[in-house]
């Protein structure tokens, strides 16, 4: 049976009100929470746009989907983790901060937010893999901690996922800074000796001695390396460093297998909601305000994460007559992420739109 994706036309003229409800509307068109119990604990994870950004999704336009969501379950909580670089959302308490600088707070969207992976992103849960690069994912432990979840997804280009929808919520968003650094590339991190100030902070801080001094530098024991990803942030002077992975197909598929380990452990008890609006070149990671590189679109939502961003792309090559305005932004192929889901069971790419009013 094609898996159901439900489209409504929407665009940030409606208004925080109409949109609010339109989402809404697409969250209940989904079932999701037939599967809802009272005591559930559900995590709407969210992107909360990193300081100067504009094109995350907005609190106001929330309101509905978390009055639905209440009304079967009303344990619910905001979430995301902690990042890989250093910035505004590398802690929990900056992160949070700058939640409220975005009107995540109670008097705007009466909701609690809760930082995934923990104070300085080191609560990390494993969850076994079966598929092709991922043995064991590290994730955030309050996403597996719930019991029920929510990806609420605004769609974006990526420089090297190429698109930044449901999957790449899921699959990057969930995981823990090891998680993403697991993700991001096939190599221990590096340290840059010539910006290492041999102040030690990291030497005390890596719980696997494998951060030392020698000749007066930090260098790095990859024998002993867990690959946790704390000393990318503990370094204040930007001395530890990711090794990218250049291989975009490669990030696509561990990100998509990702997702999966993060599906089979919420099973009908997910719903994916796209919001196409602002929909920009770079994700919301950007610290500035982006424009639009396509006319506000809708929101589609599915229980499937592959069809609802297989729906997303087509809308929008559908509405730019063909043209691809991801692969004009960055030549990364995004459709990687939405074989390889597939075909690990992640969801399908054959899907059914059905449009409300
Ligand atoms: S924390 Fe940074 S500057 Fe300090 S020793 Fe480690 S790498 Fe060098
Ligand atoms: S990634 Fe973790 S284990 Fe590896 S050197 Fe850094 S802090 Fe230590």
């Amino acid at each position: 049976m094609k898996s159901r994706v439900f489209f409504i036309p929407a665009s940030r003229a409606d208004g925080a009100e109409v949109l609010a409800e339109k989402a809404r509307a697409v969250l209940r068109a989904t079932g999701f929470t037939a599967s809802l119990s009272p005591t559930d604990f559900t995590a709407l994870k969210i992107h909360f746009g990193e300081k100067g950004n504009t094109g995350h999704i907005k609190p106001e336009w929330l309101t509905g989907v978390v009055a639905e969501i209440r009304d079967s379950a009303p344990r619910l909580f905001l979430t995301d983790s902690n990042t890989l670089y250093v910035g505004s959302r590398s802690n929990s308490i900056e992160h949070i901060r700058l939640a409220w600088d975005h009107g995540f707070r109670p008097d705007v969207l009466d909701v609690p937010v809760i930082i995934a992976d923990g104070l300085i992103g080191n609560d990390v849960r494993e969850a076994k893999g079966d598929a092709e690069h991922v043995a064991s994912g590290k994730l955030a432990s309050a996403i597996l901690g719930a019991d029920a979840l929510v990806a609420l997804s605004h769609v974006t280009g990526h420089v090297q996922t190429g698109l930044g929808a449901a999957i790449k919520n899921m699959g990057m968003g969930c995981a823990s800074r090891a998680g993403k650094l697991d993700q991001h590339s096939v190599a221990h991190p590096r340290v840059l000796a010539k910006a290492c100030r041999d102040c030690g902070l990291c030497y005390d801080h890596c719980a696997a001695s494998a951060l030392t001094r020698v000749e007066g530098r930090a260098a790095i024991d990859n024998a002993r390396c867990t690959g946790c990803g704390e000393c990318l942030v503990v370094c204040k002077h930007g001395a530890i460093k990711v090794r990218w992975d250049g291989d975009v197909r490669r990030i696509q598929e561990k990100l998509a297998e990702y997702a999966q380990l993060v599906r089979r452990h919420f099973g009908p008890r997910l719903a994916c909601l796209n919001f196409l609006l602002q929909i920009s070149k770079d994700c919301d990671c950007m610290a500035k305000a982006q424009p639009a590189i396509v006319e506000d679109i809708g929101i589609c939502g599915s229980l499937d994460p592959v069809a609802v961003d297989r729906a997303t792309v087509d809308l929008i090559l559908e509405r730019t007559g063909g043209r691809d305005p991801f692969r004009k932004g960055y030549d990364a192929d995004w459709s990687f992420q939405l074989e390889h889901g597939e075909k690990i069971g992640l969801g399908s790419n054959v899907y059914q739109r059905i449009d409300l009013a």
